[in-house]
This record gives C-alpha cells, structure tokens and sequence, in this order.
C-alpha cells in the first residue's frame, strides 16, 4: 500500500462479553508506513481488539476491514493471507525446537493453530523453502546467530524478537504486536524500539499493543488510546501525553 493510504480500518468496533463491554464502538485506522500505538491500563480492551481485527474473535457490531476489504466473518488464517500477522501478549514458543523452526513454523502456520507437528508432514521442498525464509527473517531481526539453539535458550528479550521475526516470515503488510515490551529490560526495550523503528523505515505498518507509556512516546507516529473499553483520545504522542482524560485514565489505573 502507498506510504500514508489507510491499511486497518476499525469502525465502532463493538465487542461484548455477557454485560461486560469489552470494545466499545470503537473506530480508528492504521496508516501504511506508520507505527500506531495502541495503549491503556490493563483491561482497557486492546488484546481483545487485536482479536477482533485478526478474526480470533468475531465483531457483535461494526466492522474492520483491510486495504478496503471487509475482513469480518473471515477466519484467522485467512485474514494472516492476506496481510495481517500478529503476536501474542503471551510469547507462544516451542522451547524444544530451534529458534529457526520456530520461526519456520509460523510462517507455516498462518494463523492456524494446534498444527504444531505439521512441519513434520511437510514436502522436502517446502520445508527447505520455510527454513530459508525463516533464517532471512531471522538476519532481518539480528537473531541469525541464534537460529539452531533451542528456543528456551533465549532471554524474554529475544523470544520476543523471534516472534516478531514469525511474524514476519508470514511477508505481512501489517505487524500486530500485542505488549512486545512487557517485561523487558531497559536494554531490550531499547533493541526492540531500534528493530521496530529499522521496519518502519523499511515501509512496514505496525499496530503496537502497550502499556508503559514512555516506550510509545519517542516510537510511535499516531496514538489511539483505549479505557475501560472506550476511545479517549487519539493524535500525536505530544498531544495524548497532556489529554486530560489520559491522564486521569494512568493516574486512576
Ligand atoms: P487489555 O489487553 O487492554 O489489558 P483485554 O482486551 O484483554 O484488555 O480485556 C478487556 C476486558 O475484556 C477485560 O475486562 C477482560 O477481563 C475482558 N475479557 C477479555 N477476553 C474475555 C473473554 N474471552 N471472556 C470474558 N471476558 C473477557
Ligand atoms: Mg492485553
């Protein structure tokens, strides 16, 4: 998509859970070329709005839709064909495996799940193709050195970084990452924020599910931020810093 066109379109985005309102009518859009931060105190809804756009969880009301594409109603795998590709809050790695087939597997995967042994089941040719693709996402990440260590080997730091390289080795239009930084040492927050400024300027969209707030404040270029289910404020990192709703939303979480 050309730099500035609208990629993820979200309109009054609703999401129910019993009485509870997990997604309240939300709409906000990410923009090619951008990184969008997605942020709020925990429970705010941003896990489940990821769920929403990438069809893990399906809409009660409004829409998404993808380079002008309705995505509601597709299935998770679909939706990761066609360009959308995320991560977990909670990094899901096999640690027995190599970081490369780790990585070779989501790539495999696309959005399915529970296919794990699948790779063993693979063509001679495609498995080649998989690994090959996985060890160039990995050089891309600044993980290459790591590719045939089990994955349980790496630090939280790392893993994180391997499954940003899964994702990626899905060759997405948009990178969906949901609390890359939790946990993290000031040192890797800092690898990270350097890897997601270095895609960027490689023209990679990414939506950024966060909660500290001082990681998306020199990142990111546009800031939508979610409480209690509800779209409080959105613009510039400068502009949402002294909203006083944000404010109060922190200083109140
Ligand atoms: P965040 O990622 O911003 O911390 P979530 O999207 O995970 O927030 O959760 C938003 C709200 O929806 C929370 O109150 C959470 O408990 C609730 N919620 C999320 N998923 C489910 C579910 N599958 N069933 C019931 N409630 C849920
Ligand atoms: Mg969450």
């Amino acid at each position: 998509a050309p730099q500035g066109s609208s990629l993820i379109k979200v309109e009054k985005a609703r999401k129910t859970f019993g009485g509870l309102v997990a997604v309240n009518d939300v709409s906000f859009e990410v923009t090619a070329g951008q990184i969008v931060g997605l942020i709020g105190p925990n429970g705010a809804g941003k896990s489940t709005t990821f769920d929403l756009i990438t069809g893990m969880n399906s809409l009660t009301s409004g829409t998404v839709s993808f380079a002008g594409k309705q995505l509601s109603g597709r299935s998770p795998r679909d939706i990761a064909g066609q360009g959308i590709a995320r991560t977990f809050q909670h990094p899901k790695i096999l640690p027995d495996m190599t970081v490369l087939e780790n990585v070779a597997l989501g790539a495999h995967q696309r959005g399915h799940s529970g296919v794990a042994k699948s790779i063993l089941r693979l063509e001679r040719g495609e498995e080649a193709s998989l690994l090959a693709e996985a060890a160039t996402q990995l050089e891309r990440v600044g993980l290459g050195e790591f590719k045939d260590r089990p994955a349980g080997d790496l630090a939280l730091g790392q893993i994180r970084i391997l499954e940003i390289a899964r994702a990626l080795a899905l060759d997405p239009a948009v990178l969906l990452l949901d609390e890359p930084a939790a946990g993290l040492r000031l040192g890797e927050k800092k690898e990270l924020a350097t890897l997601l400024r270095k895609l960027r300027s490689e023209g990679m969209s990414i939506l950024l599910v966060e909660h500290d707030m001082s990681f998306v404040m020199g990142l990111v270029d546009h800031l939508v931020v979610l409480d209690f289910g509800t779209l409080i404020a959105e613009g510039s990192p400068a502009d949402v810093r002294k909203n006083p709703a944000v404010i109060a939303a922190y200083l109140g979480g």
